[in-house]
């Protein structure tokens, strides 16, 4: 608790670390570089920093990009869905059903947010702190939605909602309530969330976020990335050269 707490005061430290070692270029918080560095800073360093770790591109990977790309040009009326894409067909008319009332609906939607909470345009390397990058986000008067298309196992992600409707609220002041949902499309199942602006709970949540950003850029000022010993050293952390790397059970003599 203490430590949460001295992370979520970082103006008070910070302008003493801002005069050198911030003006490096910070890596901006998305989903997938805070929850691989929440996972373990070491890693989070071997791929965004020294860049001197690649993942492998798994089969699944390769197929959740098939089809999030399948979705967004028949989304976008450019291009039918492939036939291994079939299934998500009533998914997409949906979608566009919703889409058909009176609202704006955009597909692949970049948002970003500078260091004051500001928005700021995706491809502003120099300025962005925080940014995502959304399937589908309707937005209908003071309402929102985002829709992000799952490929893999279904698992709640509580952070990735929140971060959604953190950016997302920023960027759309006139939007009072962002509804998110997680549609893992092979499983037909959906993880939805909802974030009342001004609401305690929600409020607690971004509090909560901003304290994960404040660690985040601290760990990238002070250079400290420790390794946090974890399952994924089981051979799925492409970091072979840590002391706590083992191959993956079975392969421990290949
Ligand atoms: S092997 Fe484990 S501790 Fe080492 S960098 Fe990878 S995840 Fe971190």
């Amino acid at each position: 608790m203490k430590r949460r707490d001295f992370f979520a005061t970082p103006l008070l430290f910070y302008p003493l670390l801002a005069s050198t070692k911030e003006r490096r270029k910070l890596i901006p918080v998305s989903h997938t570089s805070l929850s691989l560095f929440q996972t373990c800073p070491l890693w989070f360093q071997k791929k965004y920093i020294e860049k001197s770790v690649v993942e492998e591109e798994t089969e699944a990977l390769r197929f959740g990009n098939r089809g999030h790309k399948a979705i967004e040009l028949g989304l976008l009326g450019k291009k039918e869905l492939p036939s291994e894409f079939q299934y998500v067909t009533a998914l997409m008319e949906t979608v566009k059903e919703i889409g058909k009332h009176p609202a704006t609906v955009l597909v692949e939607a970049g948002m970003a947010l500078d260091a004051n909470e500001q928005p700021c345009l995706y491809n502003e390397w120099d300025r962005k702190w925080v940014h995502g990058k959304f399937d589908v986000v309707i937005i209908r008067d003071a309402e929102a939605i985002v829709i992000d298309w799952k490929f893999g196992k279904v698992k709640e992600n509580p952070q990735q909602l929140d971060l959604a409707s953190f950016i997302l609220m920023a960027n759309y002041p006139e939007v009072k309530t962002v509804k998110t949902a997680f549609v893992f499309v092979q499983h037909n199942e959906l993880i939805d969330g909802k974030h009342v602006r001004g609401s305690e709970v929600t409020e607690r949540r971004f509090h909560q976020l901003r304290q994960e950003f404040a660690r985040y850029k601290l760990a990238q000022i002070e250079e400290k990335y420790p390794p946090n010993p974890n399952g994924l050293c089981r051979g799925w952390c492409p970091n072979k050269v840590c002391p706590f790397w083992k191959p993956k059970r079975g392969e421990e003599n290949g």
